[in-house]
């Protein structure tokens, strides 16, 4: 047997070797909608752009090899993704979810699933006693977790959490936008699905959306293929393009961002006016254990000044901002600043986020890969804006 071949490797060549009619190099941009046939009732293994199509093709083989999967079936964003697995759900099954959740996949469970029969409970799945008492309660059919969670990265076990699915039957879902398939593979630590929204690091230039579905069972695949040619989500071939030409390079980007990541975080938790920096790594030996890198997200909270409202003082941080974007999303080159309780998490009530520990001073970092010492000096002039009036 050949040696396996490294990530780096599998990344810029599994499904895009040389086009076989020219020699193109790099997989081509196919864009037709349909593929004419030699003759009746026979054809080249293409028939139609909706469910068959070559560039789609190349970049769910990387992804699949990326993730160590059987297959990945690609979709036009994360949430259709994301939907694409519960549609494999029937009427009254039962989802147990972190309760750490995207909102987009919060806002999907509740007001598109739970009226058609299937509810979802919420655990802290980072603590594993209260994700088994969630479990022994309502039998999941499905255990959805994130690891690093959004926005205060908390981590959460995956193969202790994919143990506790085996013992009571429920099949583990993992969205592992935030870490990437360069930091953990879920589907090696015992988790069934793997979901992403490939509009973030695997993308990686915030120019195309797009989501995928990675699993380890060829009937599950089949399943999902059937789902996505009887629904429609499918990617489309320019974003399918784009998106395996960001993920040629996905490798070489998170170790930037982790490097980066590591050094913004060490920066702000010695800085004067910063109350708490939330990190994988300052979490413990799960983060050391699970994954490669600590990733490239960082959050931090401000020391809270009495003379202020939360807002005001966090805005003033937000407002002096010059290289960071004040933005949503995470996963570009280009580093991000967010407010969650105003922008990612703003659908919560204020008490669900206050439980959650997603406070008003909270602020969310997607360190981009620019020079590290622009984002400190960036970083630096910013909190300038928390000091004491
Ligand atoms: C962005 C995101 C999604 C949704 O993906 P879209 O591509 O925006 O539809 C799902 N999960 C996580 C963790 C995300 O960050």
């Amino acid at each position: 047997m050949p040696e396996r071949q490294g990530f780096n490797t599998r990344a810029i060549h599994v499904g895009q070797s040389p086009d076989p009619l020219t020699g193109a190099t790099i997989p081509p941009l196919y864009l037709s909608t349909t593929y004419t046939q030699v003759a009746l009732g026979q054809h080249r293994g293409y028939e139609y752009g909706r469910n068959d199509n070559p560039t789609r093709e190349a970049l769910e083989a990387a992804l699949a090899s990326l993730e160590e999967g059987v297959g990945a079936v690609a979709y036009a964003s994360g949430m259709a993704a994301s939907d694409a697995v519960l549609r494999t759900l029937n009427p009254s099954d039962r989802v147990v979810a972190s309760s750490d959740l995207y909102g987009g996949v919060y806002r999907l469970l509740e007001r598109v699933y739970r009226p058609q029969g299937i509810a979802t409970t919420y655990a802290d799945a980072w603590d594993l006693a209260a994700l088994e008492r969630a479990m022994a309660t309502v039998a999941p059919r499905l255990v959805w977790i994130e690891s690093p969670s959004n926005p205060l990265l908390r981590v959460i076990d995956i193969a202790a959490v994919a143990a506790l699915c085996r013992r009571y039957g429920a099949t583990l879902v993992v969205d592992n936008t935030f870490a990437s398939p360069f930091n953990q593979t879920p589907l090696t630590l015992g988790a069934d699905i793997v979901v992403h929204s490939t509009t973030k690091y695997i993308g990686g230039h915030s120019d195309v959306m797009g989501g995928v579905v990675v699993v380890k069972d060829r009937t599950l695949y089949e399943d999902l293929r059937f789902i996505r040619n009887a629904a429609g989500a499918t990617l489309g071939p320019f974003d399918a393009w784009l998106t395996l030409r960001g993920l040629k390079t996905l490798g070489v980007r998170m170790r930037q961002h982790a490097e980066n990541a590591a050094y913004i975080a060490d920066f702000l938790r010695r800085h004067p006016l910063v109350e708490e920096v939330y990190y994988p790594a300052f979490q413990g030996e799960v983060a050391q254990r699970q994954m490669r890198t600590p990733g490239g997200m960082v959050s931090f909270r401000i020391k809270a000044d009495p003379g202020r409202s939360p807002y005001e003082q966090v805005k003033a941080v937000l407002d002096r901002f010059r290289v960071f974007s004040l933005a949503e999303s995470l996963g570009g080159v280009e580093s991000l600043v967010g407010h969650p309780a105003t922008m990612t998490h703003a659908a919560l009530a204020p008490e669900e986020r206050a439980r959650r520990g997603i406070l008003d001073t909270v602020i969310r970092l997607s360190v981009g890969i620019e020079d590290v010492n622009d984002l400190v000096n960036d970083l630096a002039g910013a909190l300038s804006g928390a000091q004491p009036q």
